[in-house]
């Protein structure tokens, strides 16, 4: 597998939807990824090309999905690049500079094949990570602005301004709260005036 350093946004995104699937994020719905099937379901979501995977690797990607929660977390831009860092050299081989599909050089990092999934992802998350921190910055790195979500995410659009993890799910979720407390206010005030 090779990860384009330029291509950031598809491995910031992974780690975002990762971090996601924690029973810490869906506090009702429990684990989303609870078995390997589940798992096979997520790749195949984000066009990773693997084998089945077994109950190692969900073992194993449950482990990467805590050490990005830590990353996603980490209050300074130093701990954040330090913890992407220690994410690449999980399984890269030496950077090779090649050309992609319109004849551009690109700088990409390869991971050997017989390298773990896990392992694998931890690459590839751990580029989109750090590509984003270089090119955007780390105010990129936010937690959900739900005050029901313990949701993370990388926000990697141009204006930077996505608010929530999950934008249809959370968003929405917030935008039913804000109605309701608005609607309560409203009666309230006219009931303050009777
Ligand atoms: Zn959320």
């Amino acid at each position: 597998m090779k990860v384009s350093f330029s291509d950031y946004a598809a491995g910031a995104g992974l780690a975002t939807d990762l971090v996601n699937t924690s029973p810490l994020v869906w506090k009702s719905a429990g684990e989303m990824l609870g078995d390997p099937a589940g798992l096979a379901d997520f790749l195949n979501e984000h066009g990773i090309d693997h084998p089945t995977p077994t109950a190692a690797d969900l073992r194993q990607v449950h482990h990467l999905r805590d050490d990005l929660r830590a990353v996603l977390e980490a209050g300074t831009e130093d701990a954040t690049a330090a913890g992407a860092n220690a994410l690449l050299t999980r399984a890269t081989t030496a950077p090779v500079l090649e050309r992609d599909a319109d004849r551009e050089w690109q700088w990409y990092v390869a991971t050997d094949p017989a390298t773990p999934l896990a392992d694998r992802l931890a690459v590839l998350t751990g580029t989109g990570l750090l590509g984003t921190l270089r090119t955007l910055g780390h105010t990129r790195f936010r937690p959900c602005a739900s005050p029901t979500c313990d949701g993370l995410f990388v926000d990697t659009s141009r204006a930077g301004r996505r608010r929530y993890c999950m934008p249809e799910l959370c968003g929405n979720r917030a935008n039913v709260a804000r109605h309701r407390a608005r609607s309560r206010r409203k009666a309230e005030s006219a009931r303050g005036h009777r």
